[in-house]
C-alpha cells in the first residue's frame, strides 16, 4: 500500500502510543479523585498540556482540551456575545473546514472570498469588517490545498480595525480564530506572532489519536461551556479527562516539532520528485503550500474513477476532503478557487507523510501515470 492521504487520517506514532499505553491500563484513575495514584495522573494531564500549550507558545491554561478540532471550532464560535447582531458579526473564509462553515453560517456568518491561488482577499475582509463584526475564522493550513493563509497579515488589518473602533468609544469585540488543524506538523506556530485569539489543534493531523484536540483561547476571548458537569477544562468542557488522549497528543506534538525542519525539507523534495515524474497534470496549488499537499488537476479524467483504479493498484489518494468526498458533493475550496466543473471533477489530493518513503513516491508516480494514460486510452475509444 502506497498512502498518500496523509491530510484525512495518520496513523499513531508507535512512540505516542507506547506513553499512552500506561494510562489506559495501570495509570487509568480519575483525575479529579482523591487518592495519591490519581493526583499523579492528574499531575501527568497538566504537564502534558502544557507541553501542547509551549509548542505554540502558550500556557496550559490557554487551552482547553476537545474531543477533536471539529468540537474546538464549535466552541470557539462561543465567544460571539449574546448580543451579537446576526448580520455580519461572524467573517469566516469560503474555503473553511464544515466545522467552521456550518457554525458561522448558523450563526448568519458572511464568506470572505479568496483568490484564485486560495490566499485570503484582504480587501473584501477589510469591506465586509463592519461595526457589528466580532469573530473572523480563518484557518492557517487549508485541508484540501495546503494553502497558508498571512494570519499576521490578517490580525493587522484587524488591530487597525480595533484601535478605530477603540478611538469611536466602541466597545464590541473583535476576535481572531484560526483552525490549525492540518499546520502543527510542518509549520513553527506562535500564537503571539500571529495574533489569533483563538486557534483550533488537532491531534489526528500530527500522529496522535483521533478525537483529541484543543482550542487556544487568549484572555481577551470569553467563552460559553460546551457541556455541563464536573467543571473540567476551566469550566468549559465538563467531563472526565481523555488522559491518555491528551499525553498521546503531547507526545505527537513534541515529535512534530522535533522533525520539523527535517519533515519540511523531505517533503519539499518528495513534492518536487513527484512533480517532475507525473505526466499530463495542472497543479493546482502552484504557491504558498505546506510541503505535502500536491492537488493536481486532469482534465477530462473523472478524478473519482481515478481514485478508485488506484486503489485497485495499492495506492490511496483523495479528490478533496474526506468528507465531501464521501458525501460526493462538489468541493467548496476548488469552487472558490475558480476551478471549472470540470477541473473540479479531474482533481486529485495527494497528501505526503510519515508512512512514504522515497521509493514510494517514484513508485506512486509511476503507477499514477500508467493509470491515467490507460483512462486516457479507454475514454478514447469508448
Ligand atoms: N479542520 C480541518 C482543517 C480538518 O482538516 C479537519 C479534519 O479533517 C477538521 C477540522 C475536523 O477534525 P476532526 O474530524 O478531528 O474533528
Amino acid at each position: 500500500m502506497i498512502y498518500l492521504d496523509h491530510a484525512a487520517a495518520t496513523p499513531v506514532d508507535s512512540r505516542v502510543l507506547q506513553v499512552m499505553e500506561p494510562y489506559f491500563l495501570t495509570d487509568f484513575f480519575n483525575p479529579s479523585a482523591a487518592y495519591l495514584p490519581a493526583k499523579k495522573v492528574a499531575a501527568d494531564y497538566t504537564v502534558a498540556k502544557a507541553t501542547i500549550a509551549h509548542a505554540i507558545g502558550a500556557k496550559s491554561s490557554d487551552l482547553v482540551i476537545t474531543a477533536g478540532a471539529t468540537e474546538a471550532n464549535n466552541l470557539a464560535f462561543s465567544s460571539l456575545s449574546s448580543d451579537a447582531a446576526t448580520q455580519a458579526s461572524v467573517l469566516y473564509l469560503e474555503t473553511e473546514h464544515d466545522s467552521v462553515r456550518q457554525v458561522a453560517k448558523k450563526h448568519g456568518g458572511q464568506a470572505v472570498k479568496v483568490l484564485k491561488n486560495g490566499l485570503i482577499d484582504l480587501d473584501d475582509l477589510k469591506a465586509k469588517i463592519t461595526d457589528d463584526t466580532e469573530l473572523v475564522s480563518v484557518s492557517l493550513v487549508n485541508n484540501e490545498i495546503g494553502v497558508i493563509q498571512p494570519l499576521a497579515e490578517i490580525a493587522s488589518v484587524i488591530r487597525e480595525v480595533k484601535f478605530d473602533r477603540l478611538k469611536r468609544g466602541l466597545k464590541r469585540q473583535l476576535l481572531l480564530h484560526s483552525d490549525a488543524s492540518q499546520a502543527l506538523n510542518l509549520l513553527d506556530i506562535n500564537v503571539a506572532r500571529l495574533g489569533v485569539d483563538l486557534m483550533t489543534l488537532n491531534a489526528a493531523k500530527i500522529y496522535g489519536p483521533k478525537g483529541v484536540g484543543a482550542l487556544y483561547v487568549s484572555h481577551e476571548a470569553k467563552l460559553q461551556p460546551l457541556t455541563y458537569g464536573g467543571g473540567q477544562e476551566n469550566g468549559l468542557r465538563s467531563g472526565t479527562e481523555n488522559v491518555p488522549g491528551v499525553i498521546g497528543f503531547a507526545k505527537a506534538v513534541e515529535l512534530a516539532k522535533e522533525h520539523l525542519n527535517g519533515n519540511r525539507k523531505k517533503y519539499a523534495t518528495w513534492r518536487k520528485v513527484l512533480l517532475s515524474e507525473l505526466q499530463g497534470y495542472e497543479l493546482i496549488n502552484k504557491k504558498h503550500s505546506i510541503d505535502n499537499f500536491i492537488v493536481l488537476c486532469y482534465n477530462g479524467i473523472d478524478a473519482e474513477r481515478l481514485v478508485f483504479l488506484l486503489e485497485n493498484e495499492g495506492v490511496y489518494v483523495s479528490t478533496g476532503a474526506a468528507c465531501a468526498a464521501s458525501k460526493g458533493v462538489k468541493s467548496h475550496v476548488l469552487a472558490a478557487i475558480d476551478l471549472s466543473d470540470a477541473e473540479i471533477a479531474g482533481s486529485l489530493r495527494l497528501s505526503l507523510g510519515e508512512t512514504n518513503d522515497e521509493d514510494q513516491i517514484h513508485q506512486a508516480a509511476r503507477i499514477i501515470n500508467d493509470v491515467v494514460a490507460a483512462e486516457k486510452e479507454r475514454l478514447k475509444n469508448a
